[in-house]
Order: C-alpha cells, then structure tokens, then sequence
C-alpha cells in the first residue's frame, strides 16, 4: 500500500476525551473515529488489526473443531421473554420496535437465539455434540461507556456456543475452550491470565475471563502467590476464618460513647481515635430490590461486594441508597450509622462474627461507640461471605498462600451454563433409549475490539503503538526519506515490488512530507519493522533497517535489504 493513497489521518495532538493510552494513539493513529459515545468507525488501519485478529480466531477455533456461522444481529423480544432476559438484562439492552409495533432488540450475545436455532433442528443424541461460532457486531448500551475501544455500546465479539449430551462431555469442551483462548491470546502477542470469574448476566455455574494484565484495566484480580489460585474480587473467596480463640468467659468491657465530631469515614475517625481501621466495623444501607432498606456490616477495612450480596440476600438488585433516603428512615446521619438499635434489617460479613473491641456508629450526629461485641450488642440476620478479596488475604485454594492484587482487561470469558437455557426454552434431545432431556450448554466469548485496544494498552512507548507481530496492520514500513529523488525513489520502488512479491505486507510511505513528520507517523503507527531509505545511506550502498520495539538500527546493504527483511518477518511471525 502506497500512503499516498491510504485513508491513514493521523493526528499530532491527543484528543480531549481520551483518558487511556490505547484509546488516544488509536484516535492518533487514524485508526478509528468516535461516531457517538461508545460508538466507532474502525477506519482501514484498525480493521487491518481487526482481521487479522479475527483470523486467528479464526484458525483457533476451527482447530478445536468449532464450526462458524451467522446469526442475526436483531433478534424478537419473544425469544428474550422466553429465557426472562427481557427483563434481566434492563437498560443495557437496545430495544426497538418494527412497524407493526412489534418489539425487538440488537444482540448483546446469542445464548437465546442459537438455543431457538437448535432446539427446532436437533432430535436425537446422534445429533450432538457440536460447537458453532460467530464474529459479529454487538450491541450493549452500557451505563459508561468509556476508554474508547475498550467499553463501547457498539463492539465486534466472537461467542461461540457448544451443545453436549452431558455434563462431563460439556466439561470436556469447556477445557478445550480454555487451552484454545490460551493459545489465541499467545499468537496475538499478549500477556495474560486465566482467572476465576462471576457468570453475569450470562449465567451459569462455572467461568473464567481471561485478561490482559495493565495498570489501565478496569477489573481487580487477585492471585495466589504460592498456587495456580487466580480470580476476579467480584469472585474472589475469602477462606473461612476460624474465631481466634475467643475466650468465652472472659467478658468484654462496657460500651462506651465517644464524641467525634465531623468524623464521618472510617478513615477520618480512625485516625482521629488512633485506632486501626480493621477495628471499624463499617454501616452501609443498601436498597434492595427497589424497596426494602438493609444495613450491611464489613469491617473497616474491607469493602462490600455487591455481586455477593445479591447472592446472599437472592435479590434482582442491590444498590447503595442515597443518603437521604437513609436520613428519612433511620433519623441518622450516615456515617455515624452502626448496628446497635438500628431498626433496620442487618447482614454481616464473616469476619464481623464475633468480633470484639471494635468500633461502629453511634446512631446519633458526632458520637460513636467503642467497645463493641457483637455477640453481646447486637444480632445480624445471617452471616455471609459479603466482601472483596484484596492483597494480603489467605489464599482460599492453598495452606500457605497469600493474595496478591493486579489490575487487567477481560477480552475473553468462557462459561459453562448447563441446562440454563435449555431448560428455559425447551431445547432437547432424544437419549438412547428415547428419553427427553435437555441439552448441556457452554457459551465460549472474546472481545475483538477490547482485545485490538488491550494490545496497545500493552505495546505502546511514548512515540506511539508498536504492533506485536502477528496483528500488526504491515509488516514492514518503507520509508524514502525524500521520495522526491530520483537514486531514492528507484530504491524504494523496487524494494517495495519485491517484498510484495515475497508476500510481504508492506506500507510504503511516498509522502511529500518533511523526514521529521514521517519519522513521528512512523513511530505513531507502529509498524513493527521500519526501513529507512535515504540519501546518507545510499552513499554507503545501503538502506537501514530499524525494529519498532527495540529501537535497534542496522545497515543493511541494498542488494540483500528483500532477503534479510524477508528471512526477518518469517522468523518473527513464527513466535
Ligand atoms: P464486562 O464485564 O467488561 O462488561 P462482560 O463480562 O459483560 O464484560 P461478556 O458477556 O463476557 O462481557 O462478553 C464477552 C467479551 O466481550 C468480553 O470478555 C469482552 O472482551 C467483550 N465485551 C463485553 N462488553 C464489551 C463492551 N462494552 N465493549 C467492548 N467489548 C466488550
Ligand atoms: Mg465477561
């Protein structure tokens, strides 16, 4: 490709809304263009990565066995109604009517109309297993959409769905699925992990995200630091505590009062008090299910976990509630909000059992208590693993491992959903002896577009982006410092023929542009090979070779530049 003739804007300055690298450099790099919020046009650069992304999933998935077909991207509100997802999945989902006032919705995923497919083909167990794929446009409108790629209401995602007679053969395919995203996310250059994940809106009993370790990502993970252990705080467990030797003679000292005036947060009373934060015993009210006030207990310095305490308390929706509803119902001020005599419904998390010596809300403006036993001074309605995981934690797998924190971006999740779908929606098959039962189901995604930005969250300097090999949108940049002249342009031209010849993908940079505006284009875009061709150089009888990542520069003489090119990209795209 000739960059005269390319669609390639590239910008010098950042643009004012990106807060994260991957979205200002692929803004900058005339790779895409915000349309609406979360919404892109991925101009020729990006969906050069796009494809190339795509085919190795492609490759991937059809070596397990997967097979690719198309489903619709709109899809009728029966199908959603018939699973209960029209309600569940809430705003996020992009509703719209045809004009027989008909009600339907853009796909956010396809669990629904795959079963639908299925269920009106499959009779027998002859006819299974089987794992059917797609690469698709998706629709979600999410409450933030943000970072741009990396959270959009519009997004390209492969999810595949595998249909099995049994548990155990659904099993098998979900660890095929595990080894085939493990070797799709090494071929595209990342670093990633495996973690052990909540099923969403999706379901399920068991999953896994996978995710692109970086500072930027919007998930929380904690791993073991002496086993395999790897898991989402949504999902992180907490090891079960064993009360610490209580004695249970000894009786604890009278509740006190203590004026603190102005002190609201843990962390301000705290250190007014000069008390640790693990001796708080934290009051939060939460509004579940749109009605209902519930005080949940943490300890001071742990943090609620909404996923569980939707669990715990098996609720639709579990929300913080505003401050002034809280004010309306229990005449307190929050912050100064504790459990004792609090006329409000009270769940705690584990680690509040038994807890001695500790300090909540008074209930009453500028007090709290100290002192507190909760086995004396108040009674929960249950006790439940209601918390986040976080770093020092015990390791919930091993005896003497303990949890460090990272953060990471999902681009892939796998899902063992069982019966969920196939129960709800009548998808069955005839066993061998002629019984009905319903199909065993695994959901398998990854976020093409997130996984495009996630690789630039990961390969990128101050310059700009630099492409891992194997998705990079060339293999090699050709830049004629001027093309102008007549020795450099006749260089470059023929070198251009013959590395197209070979095969090779090459941009050839025939810009009437000053050196110093193709050098930053260059650096900007990210093409992990760059040859420069120049009058300096030619003087010795060669063209320099320069690798994106390294930096590292070669002269190369020009009667070999195809061959060692050529010999470089195929060694480098073998990794
Ligand atoms: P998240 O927790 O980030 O909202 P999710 O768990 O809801 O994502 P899945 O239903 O598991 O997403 O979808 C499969 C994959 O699609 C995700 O692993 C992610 O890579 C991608 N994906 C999901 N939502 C978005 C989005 N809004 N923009 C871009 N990619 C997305
Ligand atoms: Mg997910």
């Amino acid at each position: 490709m000739r960059w005269n003739t390319t669609f390639i804007p590239t910008l010098k300055e950042d643009p004012a809304d990106a807060e994260v690298i991957s979205h200002r450099l692929l803004v900058r790099a005339g790779m895409i263009r915000q349309v609406s919020r979360g919404i892109y046009d991925y101009l020729p650069l990006a969906l050069k990565v796009i494809r190339k992304i795509e085919n190795i999933v492609r490759q991937e998935m059809d070596r397990a066995g997967a097979q690719e077909l198309l489903l619709p991207i709109a899809s009728p509100a029966e199908l959603w109604q018939e699973s209960g997802r029209w309600e569940v999945y809430g705003k996020e989902l992009f509703r719209f009517k045809d004009r027989h006032e008909r009600d339907f919705c853009l796909g956010p995923t396809h669990e629904e109309v795959i079963t639908d497919l299925v269920r009106r083909v499959v009779r027998s167990y002859r006819e299974i297993p089987f794992n059917l794929y797609q690469i698709q446009i998706k629709f979600r409108d999410e409450v933030r959409p943000r970072f741009g790629l990396m959270r959009g209401r519009e997004f390209i995602m492969k999810d595949a769905y595998s249909f099995h007679a049994d548990m155990e053969d659904c099993r098998r395919e979900y660890e095929k699925m595990f080894q085939t995203y493990k070797r799709i996310f090494t071929r595209c250059g990342l670093n990633f992990r495996p973690v052990e994940a909540d099923t969403g809106a999706i379901g399920g009993t068991l999953s896994h995200e996978f995710q692109v370790l970086a500072d930027s990502g919007e998930d929380a993970l904690v791993s073991c630091n002496s086993c395999d252990y790897a898991a989402n705080v949504m999902k992180g467990e907490i090891k079960a505590q064993r009360l610490s030797g209580r004695n249970l003679k000894e009786s604890s000292p009278p509740l006190k009062k203590v004026a603190t005036p102005g002190k609201k947060s843990v962390a301000e009373v705290a250190e007014f008090l000069s008390l640790p934060t693990a001796k708080f015993i934290k009051t939060l009210v939460y509004k579940v299910d749109q009605k209902e006030l519930v005080a949940v207990l943490v300890r001071g310095d742990h943090e609620v976990n909404a996923l569980k305490l939707k669990l715990a308390l098996n609720c639709q929706e579990a929300s913080l509630a505003d401050e002034a509803r809280v004010d309306e119902t229990t005449h307190v001020v929050p912050g100064f909000l504790g459990p004792i005599g609090l006329g409000l419904r009270i769940v705690a998390d584990q680690a509040i059992q038994g807890i001695r010596g500790a300090v909540t809300g008074a209930n009453e403006e500028n007090f709290h208590y100290l002192e507190v036993d909760q086995e004396r001074d108040f009674t929960p309605s249950a006790f439940a693993d209601l918390r986040m995981a976080m770093a020092g934690d015990p390791c919930p797998r091993c005896d003497h491992g303990a949890l460090e924190s990272y953060r990471g971006i999902e681009v892939g999740q796998i899902f063992y959903l069982g019966k969920k779908y196939s129960e709800a929606m009548g998808a069955t098959y005839l066993d061998a002896e002629g019984r009905e039962q319903p199909l065993e189901m695994g959901c398998y995604g990854i976020g093409i577009t997130r996984l495009l930005a996630a690789a630039v969250e990961q390969n990128h300097d101050a310059n700009g982006i630099i492409w891992p090999f194997s998705i990079a949108p060339f293999h090699v940049l050709l830049l004629p410092v001027q093309y102008k002249e007549k020795a450099i342009r006749e260089v470059a031209d023929s070198l251009y023929e013959e590395l197209l010849k070979r095969g090779l993908e090459v941009l050839m940079d025939d810009r009437d542009e000053r050196p110093g505006v193709k050098f930053k284009d260059a650096d900007l875009i990210g093409i992990p090979l760059r040859i420069t061709i120049g009058a300096k150089g030619l003087g010795k009888g060669c063209v320099e070779m320069r690798r994106r990542r390294e930096g590292q520069t070669e002269e190369v003489p020009v009667g070999e530049a195809a061959n060692k090119i050529h010999l470089f990209v195929t060694e480098a795209l073998k990794v």
